[in-house]
Formats: C-alpha cells, sequence, structure tokens
C-alpha cells in the first residue's frame, strides 16, 4: 500500500484531505503555489515543499485537488509526468471535464502509471472532517491501489465505472442538485406568495412527493428544515461559483455526448445571472432571492 504521498492543491478542499492523509498515518509532501495553504498544510503534519519536483521525489503515490481542467493538464504535463516516480499512482480529485480526464488518464497510461479521476461530493466540512464521497473512474486495478488512499479521507468510494465515469457521475449529480434547488426554490417562493405558512408547506411537502435532498437537508427558506446556510444569510456552504462552475461542466459534456438536458439548462442560465448580478460568493441556495423577487 502507498505510504508516501504527494499531495498538490491544498486549498479550502486540499488542506483538510491532506490533513485526513497524515492523520491516518500517510507521510504527505505538500506543494502549492500559495505560501499560506503551504504553511497550514505543515501545521496540520505535511512535509511542506516550494518546488513541485521537491514534492514528487519517490512518492508512491500523487494526489492532485486543484482549480479546473487547463491547471490540471498543465500540472501533468509540466510536472507530474516528468518526476513522479515510474508505477507512481496519480489521483486527481479536482473537478474537471471529462474529456481532459480521460486525455489525462490516457497519457498517464501510455506513460506506465495507474490513475483514477476521483472527484468529490461534500464540502470543505466534509474535506476537514474526513467524510467526503469519492466517485471513482479508472479500471478495476487502479480503483482497487487508490481505494485505501481515498477511504483516508471520505465515508464513501464508490467505483463509478471507466476513466471519466467520476467526472460524469460528479456532474450529472451537481447537474441534478442545481435543478432541485431552483425548483425547490421557486415552490417555496411561490407558495409564500399563496399565502402558505412555510414550516407548514415543508412539513407536507417534506413527507410528500416534492420532497428532495434540496428541500429536507438544505432548505433554502431560513428557520424552515434542518440548520443550513440559509440561516446564516448564505453566508458558508457551496458557492454560487462553484455551482456555477459544475453546471457549465454539465453543459459541455451534454453538448459533447449529444445529450439534452432543458432542466439543466435552464439551471445554468438562472445561476449564471445570479452569480453575475454579484451573488457568486453566496450559498447556491441563496438563489431563491431570485424567485422572490
Ligand atoms: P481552492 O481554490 O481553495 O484550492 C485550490 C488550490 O490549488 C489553491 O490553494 C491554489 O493555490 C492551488 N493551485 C492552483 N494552481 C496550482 C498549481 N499549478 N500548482 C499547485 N497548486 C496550485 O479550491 P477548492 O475549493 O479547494 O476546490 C478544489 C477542487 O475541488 C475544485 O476543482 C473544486 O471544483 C472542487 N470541489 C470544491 C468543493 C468546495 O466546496 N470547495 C466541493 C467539491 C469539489
Amino acid at each position: 500500500m502507498a505510504k508516501r504521498i504527494a499531495f498538490i492543491g491544498l486549498g479550502n478542499m486540499g488542506g483538510g484531505m491532506a490533513a485526513n492523509l497524515v492523520a491516518k498515518g500517510f507521510k504527505v509532501e505538500a506543494f502549492d503555489l500559495d505560501a499560506a495553504a503551504l504553511e497550514r498544510a505543515k501545521l496540520a503534519g505535511c512535509t511542506a515543499h516550494t518546488s513541485i519536483n521537491a514534492a514528487l521525489q519517490g512518492v508512491d503515490a500523487v494526489v492532485t485537488m486543484l482549480p479546473n481542467g487547463t491547471i490540471v493538464h498543465n500540472v501533468f504535463d509540466n510536472d507530474v509526468f516528468k518526476w513522479a516516480p515510474a508505477g507512481a499512482l496519480l489521483i486527481d480529485c479536482s473537478t474537471i471535464d471529462v474529456a481532459t480526464a480521460r486525455d489525462v488518464i490516457t497519457q498517464a497510461t501510455a506513460k506506465g502509471h495507474q490513475m483514477v479521476d476521483a472527484p468529490v461530493s461534500g464540502g470543505i466540512a466534509a474535506a476537514n472532517a474526513g467524510t467526503l464521497t469519492f466517485m471513482v473512474g479508472g479500471t478495476d486495478a487502479a480503483f482497487a491501489a487508490a481505494q485505501p488512499i481515498l477511504a483516508a479521507m471520505g465515508s464513501a468510494v464508490i467505483h463509478a465505472g471507466g476513466e471519466g465515469a467520476g467526472q460524469a457521475a460528479k456532474i450529472c449529480n451537481n447537474m441534478l442538485l442545481g435543478a432541485t434547488m431552483v425548483a425547490t426554490s421557486e415552490a417555496f417562493a411561490m407558495a409564500e406568495k399563496l399565502g402558505l405558512d412555510l414550516q407548514t408547506f415543508y412539513n407536507i411537502s417534506s413527507k410528500a412527493s416534492g420532497q428532495s435532498w434540496s428541500m429536507t437537508s438544505y432548505c433554502p427558506v431560513a428557520g424552515v428544515g434542518p440548520k443550513t446556510p440559509a440561516d446564516n444569510d448564505y453566508q458558508g456552504g457551496f458557492a454560487t461559483a462553484l455551482m456555477l462552475k459544475d453546471l457549465r461542466l454539465a453543459m459541455a459534456a451534454a453538448t459533447d455526448a449529444g445529450a439534452d438536458v432543458p432542466m439543466g439548462r435552464r439551471a445554468a442560465e438562472l445561476y449564471e445571472a445570479f452569480a453575475s448580478a454579484g451573488n457568486a460568493g453566496l450559498d447556491f441556495s441563496a438563489i431563491i432571492k431570485t424567485m422572490r423577487g
């Protein structure tokens, strides 16, 4: 089993994930372009490196948690494929487009590495707590090799299929989440306009056929349902900017695959407008403000 892991990208998510690897007994060689992120990783017990090639020396595995597909492509092309030891296991946990994920894994395989795409569900709190859900794409052998490392950072590790299948599952799930949050928000806004008490509507709908995770676990209305970012003026949680990122990836994948996604497309348009009106930093459930007018 891999013991020494290079961890590249120690931001909001990667910082907590690397700390959990350390807590589970892995030796973590950390690299990030941001000195503050690197300092936090050091405090969590990682060895901090100021160059990526130093972090990659002699490791058994490499985990990346980076902002987007272009950066992932560059980091693998310019550094990981150059400096990672022959045969090192490669795991990309970033949320990126399916085409880039497949391309990078094809290159990795040609260079003799096993590699999986392993994007996550669950936000910063789950990354810190080690309770992320990993959706993993790759061969059976690559999945088996990655599983113990991912299990140290999450509570569910699911093999979604071949290379790129993790990213495919992630964007289909988040497109569904975006659409159900929009639908849940418009139902609450309409219930309000029809004079219904919103707690009463929740009590009914959460036990009826309109129920969804967006309603019962992440209700967009303050004071209704469990405690959510709505109770904190939509601060924290899963930013509108990140939901929009995932919806854009979903729309690109739908076009590539020739999939008809009218609800996802409408959700993407609504989040696009909401983000450009200055709300990109608010939790994505704040989309209810659009429906409330
Ligand atoms: P972040 O911006 O906080 O962290 C990204 C880190 O990567 C930063 O510290 C940045 O300095 C570093 N970085 C950028 N380019 C680099 C390079 N070339 N070499 C080394 N380091 C580099 O982002 P995040 O919130 O941690 O998200 C990371 C990934 O996880 C994204 O793909 C995001 O879509 C996905 N994700 C985020 C959440 C969330 O709630 N934040 C949830 C699920 C998935």
